[in-house]
Parts: C-alpha cells; sequence; structure tokens
C-alpha cells in the first residue's frame, strides 16, 4: 500500500504513520524526520535545509524531490509506504507521479487530516520530542512517564526549534498557501479520504483505518 498523509502541522500525522506502518508492514518516510536528522549530523542536506527549518518554511522543491525519489528506492520501500509531510506542494505532488512511474507504481491512498486552528496551536506548542527515537508526547494531552524522558527508549525529549510559538504561526500560514491546494488537487484525482481529525489518538485511528476500508481492533 502507498500512502501519503496530508494535513496541517499537529493534526497528528506522525502518530497516526505508526498504527499503519505496523499493520501493513510498510515503511514510514518522514521528510520532516530525515532533515531534522540531516541537520543534526551536519551532512551536506542538513547544511541545505537548516534555515528553513528554523524559519518554518519551506525547503525547496527541487531539493525535497531529489530526497523523496532516493528513499523510495530503497528497499524497505518496495511492499509500500507511509508519507509524512511530503508532499508539501503541487509541484512536489507531480513529482511524486513521475517518481512513482518511473518506479512503475502509483499512490493508493491520500488520507487528510483536519483540525481548528486553535487546536492545531495548543497541540503544536505543547508538544515534545524524543532525541533519540523521534517518538511524540504532549506535555498537557500525553506526557510521558518520568518527565522529560522518552518512555520506549529513555531518551531526552525536547522541544522542536519550529514548535515554538513565533514559529508555528509561520508554519499554519506556509500550509494554508501551499499545502492546503493539494486537497482538491488529490480529491480530483479520486484518491483522498478525509480524516475528522478531533478526539483521541485511539478514535482517530480508527478513523483512518475505516477510510481505508480495514477492519482495525482498537486494542
Ligand atoms: P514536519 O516535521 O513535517 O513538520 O517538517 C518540519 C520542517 O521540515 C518543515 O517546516 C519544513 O521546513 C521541512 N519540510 C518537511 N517536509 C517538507 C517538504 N515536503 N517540503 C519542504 N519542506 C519540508
Amino acid at each position: 500500500m502507498r500512502v501519503v498523509l496530508l494535513g496541517p502541522p499537529g493534526a497528528g500525522k506522525g502518530t497516526q504513520a505508526k498504527p499503519l506502518q505496523e499493520k501493513y508492514g510498510i515503511c514510514q518516510v518522514s521528510t520532516g524526520d530525515i532533515l531534522r536528522k540531516a541537520v543534526r549530523e551536519h551532512a551536506p542536506l542538513g547544511k541545505q535545509a537548516a534555515e528553513y527549518l528554523d524559519r518554518g518554511e519551506l525547503v525547496p522543491d527541487d531539493v525535497m524531490l531529489k530526497l523523496v525519489a532516493e528513499r523510495l528506492q530503497e528497499k524497505d520501500c518496495e511492499k509500500g509506504f507511509i508519507l509524512d509531510g511530503f508532499p508539501r506542494t503541487v509541484p512536489q505532488a507531480e513529482g511524486l507521479e513521475q517518481i512513482l512511474r518511473d518506479l512503475g507504481s502509483g499512490l493508493d491512498f491520500v488520507l487528510c487530516i483536519q483540525l481548528p486552528q486553535g487546536v492545531l496551536i495548543q497541540r503544536l506548542s505543547g508538544r515534545r520530542t524524543c532525541k533519540k527515537c523521534g517518538g511524540l508526547y504532549h506535555i498537557l494531552l500525553n506526557p510521558p512517564k518520568r518527565e522529560g524522558l522518552c518512555d520506549s527508549c529513555g531518551g531526552e525529549l525536547y522541544q522542536r526549534q519550529d514548535d515554538r510559538e513565533e514559529t508555528i504561526a509561520a508554519r499554519l500560514r506556509v500550509f494554508e498557501t501551499q499545502t492546503a491546494p493539494l486537497v482538491d488537487y488529490y480529491r480530483m484525482k479520486g484518491l483522498l479520504r478525509e480524516i475528522n481529525g478531533v478526539g483521541s489518538s485511539e478514535e482517530i485511528r480508527s478513523r483512518v483505518f475505516q477510510a481505508l476500508g480495514a477492519e482495525h481492533d482498537l486494542s
């Protein structure tokens, strides 16, 4: 299965990608995670991307398309993938189509998780991320068992630079102007499944599986 997860920052794309990954045995490709890793490791890609990430702006399309084309050719993507955070512009969506055509495949679904702005701001400003495994927490809605430490791997939790209030507004604006047009783009192609993102992560997970037509055990 080849799926795109679309939605504004804070909609829960990363959280919802995990159960899909487990159920279908497909890999999660989070372009944000790949870029943050490149920045941490001072890789050439990280040097190119760091300023964009800090400002909450989009990394140029040609850089992103090259990155995704390479990633989707890796062995673990053969069975399928969940693209989390890509595409974010119409040229990226067009480029993705070409990449998949070259690989002899295409998308099965585009899931769009929707949420009111106020909820997004609350989610992003309280979000904490594990430095080691990328695990996601929220200081009020989903706190870790031990303050500041990841439940799964014990890694240190931190607030992403772009989850600070001054950058959140910029990221939401970027979504509205550059990424929201993809909703119509994929609707026209008959691939879009809209998901109400209000509720607990379990409720949303069950809506996601329903949208994919899959039976899902909530336990
Ligand atoms: P995310 O973790 O998906 O919220 O992404 C964090 C940041 O990485 C974004 O604010 C952008 O600066 C950059 N980024 C991630 N994915 C893309 C993309 N598809 N196109 C351009 N920039 C991206």
